[in-house]
């Protein structure tokens, strides 16, 4: 069915090698689908394309001499690709089949799923449309069209239908792409009959018949090649799926996490704002957030504390030397805000807390017996972030990291290692987190020798084996300077976070001249670590709050209970019982407001305090309160007594 290639005039077998490394001889001119098919008819009609040389490719392409060849089945992580990329093509056919005046653009796969851009005179689609455009794509899908790859022999002939049909677009990237051997992709009825045809490289599955679970997301504007002088399109955002049920279990989870979603509860529960007039990226606190960033600080100093780190402190600003002299002028430079005179000097904000660490290390001379030393901040850096990419707290210009160094020696640094390891995981496991640990080794560019490479990485290797943790290699992923250990956390709906970080740096404590005098009585350099275990304060609070879905535990809810008189005559006792729980340090709330009591435990629950009392007649007389918790309700008559016992037993089981 393939024209044999110009060259191959012999016809002799085609060997190629499959996955297991077994070799298998085909007739020339075979595909991978042929190959699929000698392999058995079941995992033919499961074909969706094939891993040709670690390339995804059509399931119909023709197989040369010696190709590496793996058969995709909807198994294969690879092929999703493949099943959204097409049904964006099925979805370009519906629209132009609803929309005969639509012209295309591009259809490109994103995360979780693709968009289509449009151009479409005189009309926007509305959400409607897209349901409309669905049952059309329903229909295509039944057809069991063929999608089938076609050589452009004549560009130019192309270009002239494509311009006769209106399809700018495709006729300026046909233009552009015309030596790269381009091709259309045909979508051919029952009947072999052409029904519809896009410009594309491909690949694709090779038939509709696989397209079974798909939905049309959003409509937003674009602009053809990003570029606001040229056309204004239309983007239809959808995603696809093997199954109907992976299909709602995304959607699910897309509205759990958009419930979660931090800056919409941050309004609900009054938690930070960001303000247009004072620059986006940068977060204001407001008293609740402040709240349980001030309970989270207090549990990391304690961890801290008894870990025997130190607590330091350092300048927002230093000079310009100083980021010359650490490199971060030149590696780092396009992140960093402009210098500021001062005295006609320039000064940076920082950008990194470390060469202030460095600063406090070498003011005096250090011996062997003075290390490890552990200098700790909640130290506030600056850095650029295009405003593109800002987003809530997650990714914002000024923020607090929980930042740590570590100075010790050679012979150190695997122990040190394990304590950084210990104290993640106390951190972590507190905040309801499950992680997974990556070890990142030298890149091919770096700096250093071999064996300070050796020293580093066995350190971080060998901590992490020592403790029994599940780890993963990232070969070559370490920066230039370190190699480092990252840790992904889990969420508590299974969404992946960036967590902590462990760097074993061989740069700085050359550049600084950062050194001790060892037992020989020499100089010797000193191993010094970057680790930051919560990263940055608004980083790790933005996900808390998606984490908790707003619901904060007790141990850092903003309130922990609201006390609720029924009546002004109840007053005196609950004065009486906000003093107790306050001097408990229990954070307490009284709402004494002229509302009923049911509106005021509503809207305590609304801004999701753990605990309500409510005071009346009876329980006054009895010195006792009536407890009722946010999500099981009413719990009981509780003595003051009690109240605090209770508490202070939920409290304990945290920090
Ligand atoms: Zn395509
Ligand atoms: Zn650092």
């Amino acid at each position: 069915m393939t024209q044999s290639q110009a060259g191959a005039q012999v016809d002799l077998p085609v060997e190629v090698l499959l996955p297991d490394g077994s070799k298998k001889s085909m007739d020339p001119g075979s595909t991978a689908a042929d190959l699929a098919k000698s392999i058995s008819e079941g995992l033919f009609r499961k074909s969706v394309g094939a891993l040709i040389n670690k390339e995804i490719r059509d399931l119909y392409t023709e197989l040369q001499q010696g190709d590496v060849v793996q058969i995709l089945t909807e198994k294969d992580k690879e092929s999703i690709e493949l099943l959204r990329h097409s049904t964006a093509h099925v979805m370009a056919e519906a629209v132009q089949s609803l929309f005969p005046q639509a012209r295309i653009a591009i259809g490109p796969t994103i995360e979780d799923g693709f968009y289509y851009d449009f151009e479409i005179a005189d009309h926007n689609i509305s959400s409607e449309d897209l349901l409309k455009i669905e049952e059309r794509m329903t229909e295509i899908v039944k057809q069991n069209q063929q999608i089938v790859r076609h050589c452009i022999e004549n560009v130019d002939e192309q270009i002239a239908i494509f311009k006769s049909q209106g399809e700018k677009f495709k006729a300026e990237l046909l233009e552009e792409h015309r030596e790269h051997n381009p091709t259309l992709y045909l979508m051919k009825d029952k009947d072999g009959t052409v029904v519809w045809n896009d410009l594309c490289r491909g690949p694709h599955l090779p038939n509709t018949s696989f397209i079974k679970a798909f939905k049309l997301m959003k409509v937003s504007g674009s602009y053809w090649r990003a570029d606001e002088k040229r056309e204004h399109l239309q983007r239809v955002y959808a995603t696809a799926w093997w199954s109907k049920k992976d299909l709602d279990a995304y959607l699910q989870k897309l509205e759990e996490a958009e419930k979660r979603d931090h800056r919409k509860l941050a309004k609900q529960l009054d938690l930070f704002s960001v303000h247009e007039e004072v620059g986006p990226g940068l977060i204001f606190w407001h008293p609740n957030l402040a709240t349980v960033r001030d309970v989270i600080e207090d549990f990391w100093r304690k961890e801290h504390r008894r870990r025997g780190y130190q607590f330091v402190y350092t300048p927002h600003i230093a000079s310009e030397e100083l980021y010359r002299v650490s490199g971060h002028l030149e590696n780092y430079g396009e992140n960093m805000y402009a210098p500021m005179d001062i005295d006609g000097d320039p000064y940076r904000c920082k950008p990194m807390n470390c060469p202030g660490h460095i600063m406090i290390y070498k003011n005096r001379l250090r011996s062997y017996r003075d290390l490890p030393l552990r200098f700790a901040e909640l130290g506030t850096v600056y850095r650029y972030e295009r405003s593109g990419v800002l987003h809530g707290m997650l990714r914002v210009r000024g923020f607090t990291q929980d930042d740590s160094h570590i100075f010790c020696t050679p012979e150190q640094l695997e122990g040190e290692i394990d304590g950084v390891l210990d104290l993640i995981d106390k951190l972590m496991t507190t905040f309801g987190y499950t992680y997974k640990c990556y070890l990142s080794t030298r890149p091919e560019k770096s700096l250093g020798t071999d064996e300070e490479w050796a020293m580093a990485t066995g350190g971080l290797e060998n901590a992490l084996i020592k403790r029994g943790i599940d780890y993963e290699v990232d070969a070559g992923g370490g920066v230039f300077y370190a190699p480092k250990i990252d840790v992904k956390l889990f969420d508590a709906i299974g969404r992946e976070w960036q967590g902590p970080t462990i760097q074993v740096d061989l740069n700085l404590p050359k550049r600084f001249d950062v050194s001790y005098i060892g037992e020989d009585g020499s100089r010797h350099q000193a191993v010094m670590v970057h680790r930051a275990v919560l990263g940055s304060m608004e980083r790790f609070c933005g996900g808390l709050i998606e984490h908790y879905a707003g619901s904060f535990p007790f141990w850092l809810a903003p309130t922990q209970v609201a006390v609720l008189p029924i009546a002004d005559r109840h007053h005196d006792f609950c004065d009486k019982l906000m003093t107790r729980l306050l001097d408990n340090d229990f954070r307490a709330q009284l709402d004494a407001r002229a509302e009923t009591v049911n509106y005021r435990i509503r809207e305590a629950q609304m801004q999701q305090t753990p605990y309500m009392v409510v005071i009346g007649d009876k329980e006054q007389e009895e010195g006792k309160v009536a407890l009722r918790h946010r999500r099981d309700g009413q719990i009981g008559l509780l003595s003051v007594d009690e109240l605090i016992e209770r508490f202070k037993k939920e409290r304990a089981e945290f920090a």
